[in-house]
């Protein structure tokens, strides 16, 4: 792309006042999606969470990444007015693997009244009283929203196995419920994608040391970061599991590289702007005989 083109700049910020989104630069086939087949098995270790299609630096992308929230942006404003079709988006990661900085990044501009984030912590006693799924039903998008799982109902078979809080007997079952509710949610228009930001153990030991470093972020860093590092393999096991059991046709996996925070943002977004597109939104009609109208002084 040419860079630096007052033309082209110009004519951008143009398109952004109107609404408008620019012809994207690459075609979806051109980049890789990072989909997992259904039945695929991924073993975690075996992908690259540094690779970035040899781009080498933020600014290589910042472009493309401003498209495609751009796409984003435009596509939900029409599945909003539409309101006939549903979004719910989980994010899932290895603490901090970057769920909070891809939401700021990637949904920056996108409308917020039709879009809810959703975070969840360990269950409260009253969520506690109910079957594993409740809180998460209760927070999912109703059509015309994009919902954002910031944590999901994937801990009830990662945090929940890894630490033993429940037997097995009752958190194996429960990959056959999770892709019960995302298919009954599918078939009530809510598509469901969903993301494992994908970064390194060496990785994680660079953010939690700048967290401790930097006085502006010591708030994020918590010890109980430190015990659940000491689980690392664990996890990344508990993850592929969930991975292989639950990538399915109707809610796919995406497992996004996400040691490069810039890289992960641009594959996030154009995850979320296909699957938008492929949704197909459309401004409803308007009334019929508005040309005749003129309004009243
Ligand atoms: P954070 O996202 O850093 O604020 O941490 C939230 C914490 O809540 C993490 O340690 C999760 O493992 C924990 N958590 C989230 N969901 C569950 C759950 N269903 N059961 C137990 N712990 C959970
Ligand atoms: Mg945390």
């Amino acid at each position: 792309m040419a860079k630096g083109s007052k033309k082209k700049d110009a004519k951008k910020k143009d398109a952004k006042k109107n609404g408008k989104v620019e012809a994207v630069v690459r075609s979806p086939e051109a980049y890789p999606d990072y989909r997992v087949a259904p039945g695929e098995r991924i073993m975690l270790p075996a992908i690259d969470a540094n690779q970035s299609e040899g781009y080498e630096r933020k600014r290589d992308v910042l472009d493309e990444l401003e498209e495609q929230r751009l796409r984003i942006q435009d596509l939900q404003g029409k599945l909003y007015a539409e309101n006939k079709h549903g979004l719910l988006i989980v994010l899932q990661a290895m603490d901090t693997g970057g769920k909070d900085g891809a939401i700021k990044h990637v949904f920056s501009g996108v409308n917020p009244q039709g879009c809810r984030i959703s975070s969840f912590k360990a269950p409260n006693p009253e969520e506690a009283n109910h079957d594993f799924l409740w809180r998460y039903h209760k927070s999912a998008p109703a059509v015309g929203r994009i919902g954002i799982f910031n944590r999901s109902h994937y801990e009830d078979v990662l945090v929940v196995r890894v630490k033993n809080l429940v037997p097995e007997e009752v958190w194996r079952p429960r990959y056959e419920l999770i892709n019960n509710f995302e298919w009954n949610l599918t078939q009530n228009n809510i598509s469901v994608i969903k993301f494992y930001l994908h970064i390194s153990k060496d990785e994680q030991k660079r953010r939690l040391e700048s967290r401790l470093a930097d006085p502006n972020k010591r708030w994020k860093f918590s010890t109980n970061d430190l015990k659940e590092r000491a689980y690392w393999e664990d996890y990344q096991r508990a993850f592929e599991d969930a991975i292989y059991a639950t990538s399915t046709e109707y809610a796919p996996w995406y497992v996004i590289p996400a040691n490069k925070k810039w890289y992960r943002n641009l594959a996030i977004a154009r995850a979320i702007a296909d699957t938008l597109e492929a949704i197909d939104p459309q401004f409803p009609p308007a009334e019929k005989g508005l040309e005749k109208i003129t309004i009243p002084d």
